[in-house]
Parts: C-alpha cells; structure tokens; sequence
C-alpha cells in the first residue's frame, strides 16, 4: 500500500508503483521533484497541443484572475464566454452557430446527446435511437460509456447502461458495411443521431479511416433525417492535420464536440456547438422546451480566456506550420516502421502516429502495456502504450531530436517485447 490518498484514474493500484511527482512543465517535457526530465509524448492524454504551460496562455490565466473567478452563468454573462463563443464560430465549421460550454469532453458529449434527444422531442418526431462507431470511445460518464465501446473498462456498470446502435468500423474495407449498416437503421425511421469520432478512434486504438468514409457516413445518416455528431474532443486543435477533422472531409457536423485542445491543455473547459436549427428547436415560450442543462463551473472565466489566447496563438503564430512538419515527420517515421515485421498497421493521421506492437497475446489488459510504459519511462519517456497499440502523439513544439529519443526506444522495445523479424 502506498500512502498516498490520491485513488488515480484508470490505474491498478495492486500492480503499479507510484508515480513519479511532477514538479514543473515546460513544453514538450516535465520534471520531476528529483529534477529528472520525461519527454511527454502523448501530450498529457491527449490534452497539450503547443507545449505545456504556453507563456500567452498562462498570461492569460493570470490577467482574467484579477477581475474574475467563476460567475453563474445563467442569467449573468462575462465578456470571456462571449468573445470565446464567437470566436469559436468563426473557426468552427461553417453552419455551427451555437456554443454549450462545459467542463470535459464526457460532459460535452452527453450535452450533445440531450441536444439531439430535445431537438426531436421539442419537434414533435419519435427519434431516441442513438447509432455509434464500433470500437469508439467517448467518456466516461454513464452516458459516455453508453455510446462507447461495451469492454472490461465498464462490464461492471453494464446495468446502467442505455443501448446504441452500432456501426462497423468504416477503415479498410469497412466502408460498405458501415454504410449499409447504417442505412439499415435509418429506415427504421427512429434515427436521432450518429456520433463518431472523426478519422481516428483514439482510445479504442488510433485506428484511422479516410476523410472519404467520414463525409459518406454523415451523408448516409442524414439521408434518413438523423443528425450527425462529430466528436472532436480528441482529433481537434490540429491533431489529425487540420483544426478539426472534419474539414478534411469537407464536413459541417450538425454538433460538434470539443474540449481537450481547447485551452491549450491547461485547463479543463469544453464546448458543445450546435447548428441554428438546433438551437431554434429550444427557443420556445414553451418552458418545458429549455435546454435543462448546466454544470456549477460552465463557462468558467479562467477557463475561457485560457481558450481565447489558445485561439490567438492559432492566429498569430505558425501553428499550422508546426503541425503540417510534425505530420511530416511522423509519417516518415513510421512509415519506416511499415516493413518491419515486428510491428503491423503502421499509420499516421496528422500528428498521431501508431504502430501496433507483434506479441504472442494481444488485447488492452495484456501485461504488455504496463511493461512496455515502465520501459519507456525508464528511459524518461511518458508513452502510455493502449495495449500492444504503440502511438507517439507529442505536443506541436517537439523537436526532431526528440523524435530521435522516441522512436529509438520504439525500436528497442520491439527488440525487448516484440516478436521475430
Ligand atoms: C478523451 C475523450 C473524451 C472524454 O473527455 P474527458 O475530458 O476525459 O471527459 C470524449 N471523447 C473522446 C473522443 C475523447 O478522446
């Protein structure tokens, strides 16, 4: 038993030893209370895009706290959440004119789900029915885990659980089969939405599929009078390439979700945007017609200047720049990986890079993942392997010669865990 009080997300306390205490941030690196330096290479789950701590970004933070800290948001408004709003919709995809806030990208999937089950509702139609990606992921609150993969993560909370429909996987040659899938359920008539995260499944294994498939899946489900649901708490702020994935399909969701990114990584806050149809299903003098949601912190002005100077280092500096060098980077690098036969599937999507690991038993809970993270910790690198699914998926400030560090150790671990040539 440890003496910590901390009970830490998604860990096996019985088998792990305790973290490392991490003292400082900066850019793409931590250092621990001892001062040993570890390379973030999954960008602090998924959350750091330009580098931790940004010196705008915490400015920001500071600035905003001298006139404010959390202000009810109902009935009362501040100048952050409104400038951030617009904002949001001058970048987001076209059509998208209506911003939730939140705190998490759970949160902002369950109030997109609420805003799909009252736009039906408020409508008049008979639409609940829920259809998902197969092997998707989307949080971890009950409704969250609904629309998720089923697994061991939430086998224990089965019974709490609402029933989605799900589609198959459209990579590969999945494509028809989702289609055909999906068209099966929407003649049922009952279709309220399709939710997806798009390009890439992230938890469920960083499994890509093309921007093609993307913009056909939303097609197919809007043929039959469902809205579509794009999921881009993890692809968005430049992960796969571009702001948010589903430019590169040409696609406008109608709701879209988006947290991680948001601030940068350096605060929690999240945004459900919606179209004006959507939100013009709730304007009513009917009150049982409101939107009935809000969290204690919505809108959070701290939160939402820390995202207002995220926005600005957009505008002002190179970032896209930086993230179509990382892409590069990445897609040499691994692709170099493609013919070694102790690796299969090596892949890229913008600057999420995987490969998956050849080893005798495979699967989430194989003890391969927790021996592989000890190895590359050891070496002061956080990757935190999905199983036998290796991805490096480092903040937009990394260097090629970090890039050395990790793929070399990608290397050796495949010499250490991997099997033969
Ligand atoms: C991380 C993630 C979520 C959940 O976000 P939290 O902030 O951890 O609640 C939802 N959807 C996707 C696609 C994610 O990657």
């Amino acid at each position: 038993m440890s003496s910590s009080a901390v009970w830490r997300p998604f860990t096996q306390h019985a088998l792990e030893p305790d973290p490392p205490v991490i003292a400082q941030a900066e850019g793409a690196w931590l250092t621990d209370s001892g001062g040993r330096k570890i390379l973030d290479a999954i960008s602090s789950w998924w959350v750091t895009t330009h580098g931790h701590r940004h010196p705008r970004i915490m400015a920001a933070m500071r600035d905003t706290a001298e006139s404010l800290d959390q202000v009810i948001f109902a009935g009362l408004t501040h100048e952050p959440a409104e400038r951030l709003a617009a904002e949001l919709v001058e970048i987001a995809p076209s059509g998208l004119s209506h911003v939730f806030f939140s705190d998490s990208g759970s949160t902002a999937v369950e109030v997109a789900l609420k805003m799909a089950l009252g736009f039906f509702r408020n409508r008049g139609e008979a639409r609940t029915r829920i259809a998902v990606l197969e092997g998707g992921y989307h949080g971890d609150t009950i409704g969250g885990m609904s629309v998720g993969e089923r697994g061991v993560f939430n086998a224990p909370y089965a019974p709490l659980l609402f029933e989605v429909e799900r589609i198959p996987f459209p990579g590969g040659r999945g494509e028809q089969d989702a289609l055909d899938a999906i068209d099966r359920s929407g003649r049922r008539g009952d279709l309220a939405a399709l939710l997806v995260e798009p390009l890439v499944l992230g938890a469920g294994g960083m499994r890509t599929y093309t921007p093609e498939a993307l913009a056909r899946l939303a097609d197919a489900a809007r043929a039959h009078g469902a809205l579509f649901i794009a999921d881009e708490v993890m692809t968005g702020w430049g992960r796969t390439g571009t702001l948010f994935a589903c430019e590169q399909a040409g696609l406008s969701p109608d709701i879209l979700c988006t947290s991680k990114g948001l601030t940068g990584g350096a605060i929690p806050l999240a945004a459900t945007l919606a179209t004006p149809t959507i939100f013009q299903a709730h304007w009513s003098t009917d009150r049982a017609k409101t939107f009935f949601h809000s969290s204690s912190y919505t809108a959070n002005p701290i939160a939402c200047a820390a995202a207002l100077a995220n926005l600005a280092v957009w505008r002002d500096e190179p970032v896209r720049e930086r993230v179509a060098r990382l892409a590069q980077a990445q897609k040499r690098r691994v692709s170099r990986l493609a013919s070694d036969r102790r690796f299969r599937n090596a892949r890229s999507c913008g600057t999420i890079a995987a490969v998956d690991l050849q080893v005798e038993d495979p699967g989430y809970l194989a003890d391969v993942g927790p021996r592989l993270r000890a190895f590359f910790m050891e070496r002061g690198l956080l990757v935190r392997p999905l199983g036998e699914v290796i991805y490096l998926m480092p903040p937009y400030c990394v260097t090629e010669a970090e890039l050395d560090l990790l793929y070399d150790a990608v290397e050796d671990a495949a010499d250490r865990f991997g099997g033969p040539r």
